[in-house]
């Protein structure tokens, strides 16, 4: 039974599977989860190689040669692969010459191979060129060593969550001779696949997993080697049923605490000093449908604790977090809990979506319960208030472009952006471009916006260049070099404001109006 090939110090083994994806998400980002977001940017104002440097630092070997933190998901991969007796190593994409001499398949995964997802699809569109992370898969996918090895009959097999965009680019999967794309949660068909394509079979050139194929608790592995900046997932699924979301499809199921404390524990051993709760909606862990149950999450939470100092989540919802504070407290107990000398504030990526409460009936109608969908725009800003008194600071998403979204639409989104104006917070623009559009090559040039969806973009960059340094002032402070750190994405937000008014770019409310906590700033922004 082969199960650990072990990459050698000062040169690599051979394992029979190799996993790997580009630099863009084989990096820690300096162990800050979500400045990978930085990738999903177009490089403009700055050369390539700065936002990668920013945005993407390359990850260290460990003493094998092998990534001291990997994506999760091809951990899960690695693991279950493992589990089933096959030599299977996640490689750093700069070892691939090394790794595939003897590989027989290469999977690869990606959150956004070509740029096609939101929010990389957004800054594409409007610099009309390809972001840093595109461009980094396509350098990876052109490294003369995978030409190579599929000379000599290597097979590659590409899943991930844009597995779906493949479907735009036949050209490319031929190009690069992609064999099969998988498209779902993979644990329940890797290991035939493998199976299949090491015996020589011929692999189906797509699959896609239906959510009555999702794997059960028990045919989920553990990781068995660190994931990037310790995250660690608590569940999956998620019950609001949003219109846009694949995700809602899935069957919800609750990680058992045993394995996730396995898992936080392993990377503790690892060196992993930050870790991150991975989850839709963290604040649903262990409850009854869209109700969250306190005593769970505060458990979670002490937990992960015990094993950093410095605790994310992934995602959170609106909705949760007024019910939960509201209930039982629950975002104070936990700010308990997470804050302290060493952690001064925990983040987590938030759907906000819209302002534009018949909007969000027609697609997420159940994103605000157990409230009713009317109230949307004031439980978003009850529940900035409730985060604001306890330092957790959101990256907040708005979606435009939707079917059926009216110019109104997209207004009411820009004033309740107004509304947030001082709370401390990322309020990322998302666009949906439309499916047809992607088979052209330079559908980001194609992509046309409206002029209001211009004023939102500009509403969004300018909120994030201010509050982004607003943030920085505690962002790296768990570091003795965070002042250091600070002051160079200090001089880059600088930058972008100074360019962005120079080119007309920016956009500032003309008065505000609600405030977080009810309180007002007293500050009238000039357009
Ligand atoms: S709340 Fe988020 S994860 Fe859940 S269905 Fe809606 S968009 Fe998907």
């Amino acid at each position: 039974m082969l199960i650990d090939s072990g990459f050698r110090v000062g040169g690599i083994g051979i394992p029979e599977i190799v996993l790997s994806t580009d630099r863009t998400l084989m990096s820690h980002h300096h162990h800050k989860e979500f400045l990978g977001f930085g990738t999903t940017a177009a490089p403009v104002v700055f050369p390539e190689f700065v936002w990668l440097e920013l945005f993407a630092p390359r990850m260290k070997a460990d003493k094998n040669g092998l990534p001291w933190q990997a994506p999760y998901g091809l951990r899960k991969i690695e693991a279950k692969l493992k589990s089933a007796g096959y030599e299977a190593d996640v490689v750093l994409p700069e070892k691939l010459d090394e790794a595939l001499v003897d590989a027989k398949i290469l999977l690869i995964s990606h959150h956004d191979y070509f740029g096609f997802g939101p929010p990389s699809s957004t800054f594409a569109s409007i610099f009309g060129r390809e972001t840093v992370n595109a461009r980094s898969f396509k350098r990876f996918m052109n490294n003369p060593a995978i030409a190579e090895a599929k000379k000599r009959g290597l097979k590659i097999i590409a899943g991930g969550p844009a597995a779906w965009q493949w479907r735009h680019r036949e050209n490319l999967m031929k190009q690069w001779g992609i064999d099969c794309v998988f498209d779902g949660e993979g644990e329940r068909i890797i290991v035939d696949l493998v199976k299949k394509a090491i015996n020589g079979g011929t692999l189906p050139k797509y699959v896609e997993m239906s959510p009555a194929d999702s794997p059960t608790l028990e045919e989920i592995p553990c990781i068995m080697r660190p994931s990037v900046n310790g995250l660690v997932e608590i569940m999956r699924g998620c019950p609001r049923g949003c219109k846009f979301c694949s995700v809602t499809h899935r069957p919800l199921r609750f990680i058992p605490m045993d394995r996730i404390e396995q898992e936080m524990k392993l990377n503790h051993e690892a060196g992993v000093k930050c870790l991150g709760l991975h989850s839709e909606d963290v604040l649903l862990y262990g409850g009854t449908g869209i109700i969250p149950n306190a005593e769970k999450v505060i458990e979670l939470n002490r937990v992960a604790k015990k094993y950093s100092d410095h605790v994310i989540w992934a995602h959170a919802s609106i909705a949760a977090i007024v019910k939960g504070e509201r209930e039982s407290k629950l975002i104070s107990r936990v700010a308990e809990v997470l804050i302290n000398d060493k952690q001064k504030w925990w983040g987590a990526e938030i759907g906000v979506e819209t302002g534009s409460v018949p909007l969000a009936r027609n697609t997420m109608p159940q994103k605000a319960k157990p409230y009713a969908i009317e109230q949307w725009p004031e439980l978003v800003i009850e529940a900035a208030g409730i985060m604001q008194d306890v330092n957790m600071i959101p990256a907040m998403t708005v979606i435009a472009g939707l079917p059926d979204e009216k110019e109104e639409d997209v207004l009411r989104t820009m004033d309740l952006i107004d509304d947030l104006w001082d709370f401390k917070s990322i309020i990322m623009p998302m666009f949906f471009v439309p499916m047809g559009m992607l088979s052209n090559e330079d559908w980001f040039k194609a992509f046309k916006l409206s002029d209001t969806h211009i004023l939102l973009l500009k509403r969004c960059l300018s909120h994030g260049a201010l509050q982004g340094r607003n943030i920085l002032k505690e962002y790296f402070s768990d570091r003795w070099y965070g002042s250091i750190i600070s002051t160079m994405y200090f001089g880059f937000l600088s930058t972008i404001e100074v360019i962005a008014k120079h080119k007309g770019y920016w956009s500032e409310p003309e008065k505000t109006s609600t405030r977080p906590s009810g309180e007002s700033s007293g500050t009238e922004h000039a357009q």
